[in-house]
């Protein structure tokens, strides 16, 4: 079922709804925070792009980061592995290595000196 964008022209919040191609135009939208039915479509690629721009705010912001213990590897490993996930991305075996390291409790120091190729473009075959 395709979602589609809308904002809310009484609570101004962004408003994804989700219709059939059958159903699209046929069924009123209505906003499911106030009730409004006074909902204005908005581009689909800007606001694909703008949602992309917000997770990633969201991801990086402050209060992500507050909870995280510098100097506890294993926070820090779960951490990384967190934000590789939200950004649905494989980030390689030499990241995969570094958190698996970080979450058994290696400190990032010591895995460091084990991988001095660590952040080299190229670099990563060089330890397999
Ligand atoms: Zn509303």
């Amino acid at each position: 079922m395709p979602v589609y964008e809308f904002r809310c022209q009484d609570c101004r919040r962004p408003v994804r709804l989700a219709f059939t191609f059958a159903e699209y135009g046929k069924v009123q939208p209505v906003c499911p925070h106030c009730q409004s039915a006074n909902l204005k479509r908005r581009i689909g690629r800007v606001a694909v792009a703008k949602s992309e721009d917000a997770r990633l705010d969201a991801m990086m912001d402050d209060s992500a980061l507050s909870g995280l213990d510098e100097e506890d590897p294993k926070a820090i490993g779960q951490f990384m592995r967190k934000m590789s996930r939200e950004m649905g991305e494989d980030m390689g075996d030499e990241f995969n290595e570094v958190v698996d390291r970080l979450e058994s409790g290696e400190s990032p120091d010591s895995i460091e000196a084990a991988m001095p190729d660590l952040g080299n473009a190229g670099g990563a075959d060089d330890f397999m």
